[in-house]
């Protein structure tokens, strides 16, 4: 059972990964998202078999079936990553999947479980198109990060709700989880005021504001020290590798690091104690 709902989400992930190099493709193109897709340099409509998550990659061997020329290693890339993280929150969510399952989603618990799995879902799946695209355009387009961080904030707001209501907890003992947004985002918005937007974009900001509102404080700020940490090191590997072409000016994306930072810190269980821990 546990492997079959493993495989699945992996699957559904693929498609849903899919669906986001199409949002990030299009964004800005004045294309909606509907309309079928077609060949970037032939124009020929592609057909259902040409769509299949890696496998119409593989079996074309990442080339178009008219004209042969190269189709871009995003698509497939995006679609297992996403896969890879579906399969990992639903690996890590399966005791209350389980849960789910057992009393329903009728039931005010089942419910509840099965719509913060779909935040989750749909967060991620945000986060990855905000990556995308800022890795190809460097800027974060502000219709998604908006939706990011309402979604997020969403999430905090339910949870702190349940919290309270449900579980009994006080206003004081929420409140750290309310802040995370503001909180995390504070010291990349210092970043970004005191460089005048040279060292930080503020789309970096505004997307902090949401990654503290995903996670729990703890949480948030242990992902925005990762993010460093892997900027950091990433940065030295480009300097090493391209040191002829890359000067201070160099804009590097820092969404993308941001966003690997939650992961690692969401899959991982890490907070800011789990540091203290391990230094202490
Ligand atoms: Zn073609």
């Amino acid at each position: 059972m546990e492997a079959l709902i493993g495989l699945f989400s992996f699957i559904l992930g693929t498609v849903v990964g899919s669906f986001l190099n199409v949002v990030s493709l299009r964004h800005n193109t004045g294309r909606g998202l509907s309309g079928r897709s077609f060949c970037f340099t032939c124009g020929k409509t592609l057909s259902w078999y040409e769509l299949i998550p890696v496998f119409s990659f593989l079996f074309q061997k990442g080339r178009c079936r008219a004209c042969e020329s190269a189709i871009s290693w995003q698509y497939p890339t995006v679609e297992v990553i996403t896969g890879i993280l579906f399969f990992a929150l639903s690996q890590k969510f399966l005791d209350f999947f389980m849960l789910g399952a057992i009393v329903g989603v009728g039931n005010f618990y089942g419910a509840m479980i099965l719509s913060a799995m779909v935040i989750y879902a749909v967060l991620f799946g945000l986060l990855i198109a905000i990556g995308v695209y800022d890795l190809k355009h460097k800027i974060i387009p502000n219709k998604l990060v908006y939706i990011f961080i309402l979604v997020a904030f969403i999430r905090v707001v339910g949870v702190s709700f349940i919290n309270i209501f449900v579980l009994g907890d006080t206003l004081i003992s929420v409140l750290p989880n309310l802040l995370s947004g503001p909180i995390v985002a504070l010291p990349l918005f210092l970043i970004w005021f005191l460089s005048n937007g040279r060292a930080m974009g503020f789309g970096d900001v505004k997307l902090a504001l949401g990654l503290g509102w995903m996670m729990s404080l703890w949480g948030a700020l242990a992902a925005l020290m990762i993010s460093f940490w892997v900027g950091g090191i990433v940065g030295i590997i480009l300097l090493f590798l391209f040191s002829k072409k890359i000067t201070m000016k160099t804009e590097v994306p820092f969404a993308p690091f941001l966003i690997s930072g939650t992961i690692i810190a969401f899959f991982f269980n890490i907070n800011i104690f789990s540091f203290l821990e391990f230094f202490g």
